[in-house]
C-alpha cells in the first residue's frame, strides 16, 4: 500500500494567544481544508490547544500537541500527560531535537521511549523526531546516530504500534538555520538509517508500512524537491508553518505527489 504522505507544521513557541492563533488559523484553514492527497497536523503551543480544537472541528485537518509527559498524572509541576492530550489531540510531537539539546533527564532515549509508549497506549500518534548534530554529521556518524535514536525511541514498541508512529529525519543543523539537507541526502538517510533500524527491529515490511518525513529548514521553495523523493513521506515544518504561504507549500506538496 503506498504511504499518505503527512505534513506537520510544529509552531514551536509561536501564536501562544488565542486571539493571535485563531487569526492565524482563520487565514490557513480553508486552503489547507481543501487540499487532497496530504494527511495535514497542526501543533501549536498547548495554551492554544482548546481554541484550535474548536476551529478545526469540521475539518480534516488534526491537531499535534508539542510534547507530552509519560506518566498520566501527578506530582510533575508543569507537564502535560499524554492522557490529558488525548482529550483533544491526535498527534504528539516526541524528542524534538530543540528539547533534547537541553533537557537531558526528561529528552533522554530512555524517556522518549516512555513517552512514546504512552502516547501510543493513549491512543495518540507519535511524531518520533531523530536527527543527528553537525559535528557527528561531519563525523560520518549520521547513520549511527540516527538508527541508534530510532532503535532506542521504539523499544519494547510491538510492531502493530510502530506502523503508527511517525518518525521524522530532522537532522540538527538543518533546524531553523535556513539550510535544508539536499533532497537525495534525506532520501538517503531516511532509507539506509531510519528504515534500515525499522527493518533489524520489525522486518521490512513494518519498514516500508511506516511514514517518515523530513524536517527542517523546509520552505514553499524547497518542498518539491524533498516530496519528489521515494524514501520521504511528508515534512515536519517549523518556521514556514506559521506564515500565510504555509497553505501553498502545503499545495505544493500534495502538487509534488499527484
Ligand atoms: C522543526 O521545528 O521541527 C523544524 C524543522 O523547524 P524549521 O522548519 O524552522 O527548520
Amino acid at each position: 500500500m503506498p504511504r499518505k504522505p503527512i505534513l506537520a507544521a510544529n509552531w514551536k513557541m509561536n501564536l501562544g494567544r488565542d486571539e493571535e492563533a485563531i487569526a492565524f488559523l482563520r487565514k490557513i484553514r480553508r486552503g489547507l481544508n481543501e487540499i487532497e492527497g496530504l494527511d495535514l497536523v497542526l501543533c501549536p503551543p498547548f495554551t492554544v490547544l482548546y481554541a484550535i480544537a474548536a476551529l478545526l472541528g469540521r475539518t480534516r485537518i488534526a491537531l499535534g500537541a508539542q510534547d507530552a509527559h509519560w506518566e498520566p498524572g501527578g506530582a510533575h509541576t508543569g507537564e502535560i500527560s499524554t492522557a490529558m492530550l488525548a482529550r483533544l489531540c491526535q498527534y504528539v510531537i516526541l524528542g524534538h531535537s530543540e528539547r533534547r539539546a537541553t533537557r537531558s533527564e526528561l529528552e533522554s532515549d530512555p524517556a522518549i521511549n516512555r513517552k512514546v509508549q504512552a502516547a501510543l497506549g493513549h491512543g495518540l500518534t507519535p511524531i518520533l523526531c531523530v536527527g543527528e548534530n553537525l559535528e557527528q554529521n561531519r563525523a560520518g556518524r549520521t547513520d549511527e546516530i540516527v538508527s541508534g535514536q530510532v532503535k532506542a525511541a521504539l523499544a519494547g514498541v510491538a510492531p502493530k504500534q510502530a506502523e503508527r508512529c511517525i518518525l521524522a529525519y530532522e537532522p540538527i543543523w538543518a533546524i531553523g538555520t535556513g539550510e535544508a539537507a539536499t533532497p537525495a541526502d534525506a532520501n538517503r538517510v531516511i532509507g539506509l538509517s531510519v528504515r534500515g533500524a525499522l527493518a533489524e527491529l520489525y522486518g521490512e515490511d513494518t519498514a516500508l508500512a511506516v511514514r517518515v518525513q523530513y524536517g527542517g529548514s523546509v520552505t514553499v521553495e524547497n518542498i518539491p524537491g524533498f516530496m519528489a523523493m521515494p524514501e520521504v513521506d511528508g515534512a515536519l515544518v517549523g518556521g514556514a508553518s506559521i506564515r500565510p504561504d504555509f497553505v501553498d507549500l502545503a499545495r505544493a506538496a500534495a502538487a509534488a505527489r499527484s
